[in-house]
């Protein structure tokens, strides 16, 4: 059985003792940063005698009306506010103690600073959901109601019904007490548990908080704070063996007590009277003669994977050895790039490349694109590492991600394997960081604030926690690429060593007790100058990358084929059934959305909220056909006529995931589909249940979206088809290419990783275009150095950087105005360079209008505002303004 009983921060908050009589109050005063949407600054409280409070301790503080989760920030030893000291208010309690060393304190500083976002809401991100939440000061009956209830004496009387075995010997139990106390008495009476929140009493009693003193002061009744929801560790009762197993027990008993013994005197009851087919009346037996004891034990929620077979390490091939060595070579802080073509074995290398490190007592971290797409990952590290491993990502309940949360922070050599915001776990003694497939833009938090890449917050954290950071893909983003990429090179295990100079994250710390540094030289991600490039050039066991073939879509029309199936992949799919192989069939959605509209007068069906047509929506059979907005999620029925005309005739278009499938089923009846796409994946595990499915060859075709291009290896698929790459290839966006190739790529790479040779067949109406090229002969490097140099023409990122600022209202004038205004200002500053305002792509989204501003940079400067809260006074508060530094969607 797996009992946890790691001794972690105290997370049952108990209840100060309150003293009326301790003489000597040392007066000690602390600042606080206060989880409150809108409060930026510190707040002075005062430090209860009875509480040992440290910065970084997370405290539950008043604040107005309410109980606030709040960061201790520093102690001070007179306060710095211009108040009386006797006003200022007092700190609740603590919460957790110390979750902020120094170094991870210093990461969230400069995610704040970098990003234009208030601490506070960096430390949100950073910590599990509900950890900051509100505690609750609670009120309840002495002894709860019904728990004492014994008969007393003549004259006496019991207070309540069958209530607190508070006794009195006048025939009105209450009659010292005020009506105000004497009410609260009576509320609290009417509960089950004789327990109310301050907050009812105060609203049902006028003035209760005096009745609540008195009944305290006759100890009728206690206060206490109650946690967060989540704080609260999920309790369950163990069953300990004490006694030894004597012969006056009868053979039932003895049979139970074999149990234990045999699982090492240990079992949660719920698991023992399971294998015993027992009732709890037979253990409350045995404690009463004393061979077990019941207690209650934290268990530790965790997302738990499917048994897997412990798997052993593979023989390496030479460029994978040389990789690894180089990293395993590695002192403190370095950034690597592991550029391996799809299937050659990048996973195998981070595999090895951590186990050591668990032996040396350290932790990893492991940032993968989106972790419900990579069960397949997660797998292989669990048959590896087994339980050392947890997943941390936002699919998790929030009681899994709170303690998979609190088991990083034991400190035990540990794997963790996250999404995004799994940048910020709080492991000690992190030994290395992973980011695969680095080049994913769901790295990149395009809002709320901060609007945070991942990379280049694992990129500082590497540095501070004095790490080596490795960056793996198969199509390096272009700023890795160029940070810390082999232009034009690409030999085997060549170790670019860039300088040797390694940061080593020994940044100003601040005087002892500080908790906020601010160190505005670090801010720069590209401080980094110890950097090593790895190739793994080939497949594994020299398998060759799948042959890509082209299809001009305009020639099969020339040529009367009007599927949108070429005769080239039509005839793919036909041989994939009779060899029995699988496939997958990738279709791009955005640009193809399936929208419906009206083919008598053309009338198209939109959403009422946002400037897009409603996509059409058919999961099964015999659901209701739908239409929905995929911005604002707004939906209706298919309806039977025209809006506009009462025409009959309205029809859907576009070759979404849908449409695709049903046109399989009609040309292929005998071919067995698995779609998988946001419509099919929605529930927790059918990621992992339909990709089951596919490797057990349940089906013969995958057919999804961009949920396919990531990480999946199968090693019998043969087939790929790319149903349109225009789509990819005809975004608006100075990043369209790169994404394009990124994805085509990826896509790609899913052919022919196991022994039967892969084939991909891309569909488009744009064959000349350079990505295609690109794709087609599988070539990085001229792609990269093309499209560097047009980056470099004008002045776009890696080189010169963004920030976008983002304006939403629901007045179209004012934000117009507003977004004028800013840019305006803007304009006058040198050494940056405003481009707009424009509306955004899609003007109007659940009814804002929305405007927006791109700043660029000068070649190797950072993306700083001269002057963020200037910017931000010029913006009326029914305008929403927000800062996206870095963005990676401008539309
Ligand atoms: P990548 O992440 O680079 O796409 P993977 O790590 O998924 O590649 O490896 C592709 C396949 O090759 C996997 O099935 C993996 O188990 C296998 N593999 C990796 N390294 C070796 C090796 N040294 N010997 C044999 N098989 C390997
Ligand atoms: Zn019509
Ligand atoms: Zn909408």
């Amino acid at each position: 059985m797996y009992i946890n009983d790691v001794k972690l921060s105290p997370l049952l908050v108990s209840e100060p003792s309150q003293s009326y009589q301790s003489g000597i109050t040392v007066n000690r005063w602390v600042e606080v940063l206060v989880d409150c949407p809108g409060s930026t600054g510190l707040f002075t409280y005062r430090l209860p005698a009875q509480l040992e409070i440290k910065p970084g301790d997370i405290l539950s503080v008043p604040f107005g009306a309410q109980q606030l989760g709040a960061i201790a920030i520093r102690l001070l030893a007179q306060p710095n506010v211009d108040l009386p000291p006797e006003k200022i208010r007092e700190v609740e309690d603590i919460v957790s103690v110390g979750f902020f060393p120094s170094a991870y304190w210093e990461l969230l500083n400069r995610v704040a600073a970098y990003y234009y976002t208030p601490l506070i809401q960096v430390i949100r991100v950073a910590l599990p959901p509900g950890l900051l939440g509100r505690s609750q000061r609670r009120i309840r009956l002495v002894g709860g109601r019904g728990a004492g209830g014994r008969e007393q004496g003549a004259g006496s009387r019991e207070l309540g019904a069958g209530g607190s075995s508070y006794l009195l010997a006048s025939s009105d139990p209450l009659a010292f007490l005020t009506p105000t106390a004497r009410q609260v008495w009576e509320l609290l009476q009417t509960q089950p548990t004789g327990d109310y929140s301050f907050v009812y009493l105060q609203q049902k009693v006028k003035s209760a908080y005096r009745g609540i003193r008195e009944l305290l002061r006759f100890g009728l009744v206690e206060s206490y704070l109650e946690p967060p929801r989540l704080t609260r560790p999920k309790l369950q009762k163990a069953v300990t063996l004490t006694g030894t197993i004597d012969h006056e027990l009868t053979t039932r008993q003895r049979e139970i007590l074999e149990v234990l013994r045999r699982h090492n005197g240990e079992l949660w009851q719920n698991e023992l009277l399971q294998i015993c087919n027992a009732s709890s009346s037979i253990l409350k037996t045995l404690t009463q003669k004393g061979y077990i004891v019941i207690e209650e034990r934290e268990v530790l929620r965790r997302e738990q994977g499917p048994a897997l077979a412990q798997d052993q390490p593979k023989s390496l091939n030479t460029a994978q050895a040389s990789a690894l060595e180089t990293i395993q070579t590695l002192d403190g802080f370095a950034e690597v790039l592991l550029h391996g073509v799809t299937g050659s074995g990048k996973t195998e290398v981070y595999l090895q490349a951590i186990a050591p490190l668990l032996n040396q007592g350290k932790s990893a971290l492991v940032l993968v694109p989106e972790i419900g797409l990579t069960p397949q990952l997660t797998d292989r590290f669990r048959a590896r590492f087994g339980n050392k491993v947890s997943v941390y990502h936002s699919a998790l309940s929030d009681g899994e991600r709170y303690d998979t949360w609190r088991q990083m922070l034991t400190g035990e050599p540990q794997v963790v394997i996250g999404t995004r915001s799994a940048v910020f776990a709080p492991l000690p003694n992190l030994g290395l960081i992973i980011l695969d497939e680095e080049h994913d833009s769901s790295f990149k938090q395009d809002s709320p604030i901060p609007t945070y890449h991942a990379r280049t917050v694992a990129q500082w954290r590497a540095e501070l926690e004095n790490c080596p950071l490795v960056l793996g893909s198969a199509t390096p983003s272009l700023e890795s690429w160029v940070r810390v990429g082999r232009q034009g090179a690409g030999v085997a295990g060549e170790q670019g060593e860039q300088g040797g100079r390694g940061a080593g994250g020994q940044g100003d710390r601040g005087a002892e007790g500080e908790f906020i540094t601010h160190n505005s030289s670090l801010l720069t991600p590209n401080s980094s100058l110890n950097t090593h490039y790895l190739s793994l050039p080939e497949r594994i066991n020299s398998r060759p990358l799948p042959p890509v073939e082209i299809v001009d879509m305009r020639q099969e029309l020339q040529q009367g084929n009007r599927s949108i199936f070429s005769r080239s992949l039509q005839e793919a799919l036909q041989e994939l059934q009779e060899r029995k192989q699988q496939g997958i069939l990738f279709i791009h959605r955005r640009g193809h959305s399936t929208f419906v509209s009206c083919r008598s007068c053309g009338y198209v069906l939109e959403c009422p909220y946002c400037d897009v047509s409603l996509a059409y929506h058919h999961t099964e059979e015999k659901a209701p056909e739908l239409l929905r907005c995929h911005y604002c999620n707004y939906a209706r029925s298919h309806p039977k006529f025209c809006p506009d005309c009462s025409s009959p005739y309205l029809k859907f278009f576009g070759s979404g995931t849908q449409r695709v499938t049903q046109e399989l089923a009609r040309q292929f009846p005998e071919l067995r589909l698995i779609r998988f796409d946001s419509d099919t994946t929605r529930n927790k595990g059918s990621h992992r249940t339909l990709l089951t499915q596919f490797a057990n060859g349940e089906a013969d075709l995958l057919v999804g979206t961009q949920m396919l291009t990531k990480g999946l290896d199968l090693p019998q698929v043969t087939l790929v088809g790319v149903v349109a790459a225009d789509g990819l290839l005809n975004l608006s966006d100075y990043r369209a290419s790169e994404r394009a190739f990124q994805t085509l790529t990826q896509v790609a790479g899913r052919a022919g990783r196991g022994d039967d040779p892969g084939r991909v067949i891309v569909q488009t109406y744009t064959t000349e275009h350079q990505v295609i090229a690109a794709v087609r002969s599988h070539d990085y490097h001229s792609f990269s150095q093309a499209e560097l140099e047009q980056r470099q023409a004008l002045n776009y990122p890696p080189y010169g950087r963004l920030i976008l600022l983002r304006l939403s209202s629901l007045d179209p004038i004012q934000v117009q105005n507003t977004a004028q205004i800013i840019a305006t200002t803007l304009s006058t500053e040198e050494e940056i360079e405003v481009l707009g305002p424009a509306p955004a792509s899609i003007l109007r989204v659940a009814n804002r209008y929305r405007w927006q501003i791109l700043i660029k940079f000068a070649p190797d400067a950072l993306p700083q505002l001269p002057d963020w809260e200037e910017v931000r006074s010029l913006c009326p508060s029914s305008v929403s303004l927000t800062i996206d530094v870095d963005p990676l969607n401008i539309m």
